[in-house]
């Protein structure tokens, strides 16, 4: 299992925020002090203005500079350009694993998925997943003629965090060659997501409250369907805070739940890699372990 992370991407924070430095801090620490999964750890690299610029507008890329905060959630950190830099060229080095057959997960911060082509928001800043999902379309598949004729151009992006990938669905709404698979609770925040978008975009509403099993049913019932788009690559988002625990959400799920998602991903027996999204419970780093003993069939 190769991890991409930067201590440096611990450098921002403000009291109290749930987005906070010891996720990703706790989270190297479990992973590093395990014995189970034999871990090849790597930095995130560089991600250039053109492969931002495929996901966002040049003003975007500019206000990101500006000391004003975007939303209550999502504060104006100093370098905070930086570091989301940082998470997106740690998808785009994920993204470049996954085609080399390497099982990959980026362990970085902020999260992405809510951040659209003109704003950050809901803690994100660049959208990390839409970035790599829109570099993997453009640059396709040219490790093997025969896997590209089968469909290897055909990205999907598998959203299981607990709110909305809103950011994502709108940057890739109708793009050719990509769908969107998003598992979510609805109404909730972002308040998008009831029903699919677009001709590549579908939407997995939970209602709160719903059990366990029902969300379970649900994640099986979009993985059927991405299954069915038959993508030559998978790009996940990553979001743990359905889980039981998470402060911020009444979710449901357990830590088995995340390693089954694990497995489920790696039965498509097809190129994939993953991004931490959301996640702000102290079992957090269990969480994500389950994840990657499933990804890996341990
Ligand atoms: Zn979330």
């Amino acid at each position: 299992m190769k991890i991409i992370t930067d201590e440096r991407c611990a450098g921002y924070s403000r009291p109290g925020h749930p987005e906070r430095p010891g996720r990703i801090i706790a989270s190297i620490e479990l992973l590093r002090n395990q014995t189970e999964l034999p871990i090849e750890w790597t930095e995130p690299g560089q991600a250039s203005d053109a492969q931002i610029l495929r996901a966002h507008s040049p003003e975007h890329l500019a206000r990101l500079n500006e000391h004003m905060d975007f939303d209550d959630d999502t504060p104006f950190y100093e370098n905070i350009a930086g570091f989301a830099r940082a998470s997106a060229a740690a998808a785009l080095t994920a993204l470049t694993a996954a085609r080399k057959g390497e099982s990959v997960f980026s362990l970085m911060r902020p999260p992405g998925h809510h951040a659209t082509r003109d704003r950050a928001m809901g803690f994100c800043y660049l959208n990390n997943i839409a970035i790599a999902a829109l570099e993997a379309a453009a640059t396709g598949d040219s490790r093997d003629e025969a896997l590209a004729k089968a469909g290897a151009k055909r990205v999907a992006v598998f959203d299981f965090d607990v709110h909305h990938g809103n950011g994502t669905e709108a940057i890739l709404l109708d793009r050719p060659g990509i769908a969107f698979f998003s598992v979510h609770l609805y109404p909730f925040y972002p308040h998008t997501g009831a029903a699919n978008a677009g001709k590549n975009c579908f939407n997995y509403p939970v209602a709160p409250y719903d059990p366990r099993e029902t969300y379970r049913a649900t994640l099986a019932q979009a993985l059927d369907d991405l299954k069915k788009f038959q993508p030559g690559l998978v790009a996940v988002s990553a979001g743990f805070d359905a889980y039981e625990r998470d402060p911020l959400v009444q979710g449901v799920l357990v830590a088995d739940d995340f390693y089954w998602l694990g497995q489920s991903l790696r039965a498509l027996g097809v190129p994939m890699f993953s991004l931490l999204e959301g996640g702000y419970s102290r079992d957090l780093p269990e969480l994500i372990f389950a994840y990657l003993k499933g990804v890996e069939g341990k």
